[in-house]
């Protein structure tokens, strides 16, 4: 029998935090990469039960984790439990990555990177001086949002279906970056015209992800045309049916497997130290591409 080295008394601490936790794919993310880039480091799913979060963080900071991710429904909470926040994480109002550096919890937001480095990767494009229509104003929009308005877009308008959460988000975009914001409920999108306005329209709520996947966030009547990007963040399926609708009418259409890869690169970037490189990352993605397809329930 041979001994298994992976883990030893050297090796640092990482994890996630979360209730439930079970679902979370971070673990296989994390330790892949750790294989691939030979990181002494191995990452734990920690199930925090509700009222316990303080208790765990004080648990995680005296045996001296490395970081952590946050997961829900600890991403607002976990920041009373720091002692710094990065900007971009305070403007969004959500941690989910957490580094301990000497004993302080510095807290980021890698959702927001991790969604931009893959619009930027697979459209080849970005954000400044776009007009772009985010669709939900739940925990992802409000992220997905304000980093696209401090990558300088132009405007940003914001539908929901409950309009004062759209609105909120607008207002801290308007307070915090020079990008202009227009808001509506789900009727308001439902003129048909109003889409062809945008060059970039991103899906942020669950609706068609798995196993609802016959539903679409806008009405079936929409009209795109051949010079707009889609953007869904559901990767479950891998093309929902509003990205399926839209890819039909020309749309360059993405999905959001690179932004939950890549939230995940960026904080292991901020604990390490370290960039991956190209070759590592096409490897990566690669690998989960596949690793999904043969998922139960991956449509
Ligand atoms: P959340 O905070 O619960 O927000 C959900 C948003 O979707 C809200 O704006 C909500 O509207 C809207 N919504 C929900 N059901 C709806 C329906 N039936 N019709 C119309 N609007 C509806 O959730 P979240 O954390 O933002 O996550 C949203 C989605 O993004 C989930 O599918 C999640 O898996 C995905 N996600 C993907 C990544 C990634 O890495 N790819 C990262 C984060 C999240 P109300 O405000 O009116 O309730």
């Amino acid at each position: 029998m041979e001994i298994d080295k992976r883990i030893t008394g050297k090796t640092g601490l990482t994890g996630v935090i979360g209730y439930p936790v079970g679902h979370s794919i971070s673990p296989q993310l994390h330790n892949t990469v750790n294989k691939l880039t030979g990181a002494d480091l191995v990452y734990v799913p920690f199930r925090v039960e509700p009222g316990e979060l303080g208790r765990a963080v004080s648990g995680l900071k005296a045996i001296g984790i490395r970081g952590f991710n946050v997961t829900i429904p600890y991403k607002q909470e976990i920041i009373k439990y720091i002692d710094e926040i990065s900007r971009e994480a305070a403007l969004i109002g959500a941690v989910n990555t957490v580094k301990n550096e000497s004993g302080r919890l510095i807290g980021y937001n890698t959702d927001a990177e991790g969604f931009v480095r893959s619009f930027k990767e697979e459209t080849g494009t970005g954000f400044k001086n776009s007009r772009v229509l985010v669709i939900g104003a739940g925990g992802a929009a409000r992220a997905v949002a304000l980093k696209i308005a401090l990558e300088e877009a132009d405007m940003i308008h914001l539908a929901n279906r409950t309009l004062s959460k759209a609105m909120e988000i607008a207002r801290v975009i308007r307070d915090n970056t020079r990008c202009r914001t227009e808001c509506s409920d789900m009727e308001g999108l439902s003129d048909g015209g109003i889409i062809r306005e945008f060059d970039i329209i991103i899906n942020t709520t669950p609706v068609g992800m798995y196993p609802d996947i016959d539903k679409m966030p806008v009405d079936e009547k929409l009209e795109l045309s051949d010079n707009q990007i889609v953007y869904d963040i559901i990767y479950n399926p891998p093309k929902t049916r509003f990205l399926l609708k839209a890819e039909q009418m020309g749309c360059r259409v993405v999905n959001g497997l690179g932004m939950l890869l890549n939230q995940g690169l960026a904080a292991y970037e901020i604990w390490t130290g370290r960039q991956l490189d190209g070759r590592v990352r096409d490897m990566l993605f690669t690998a989960f591409v596949k690793y999904f397809k043969r998922q139960e329930g991956f449509a």
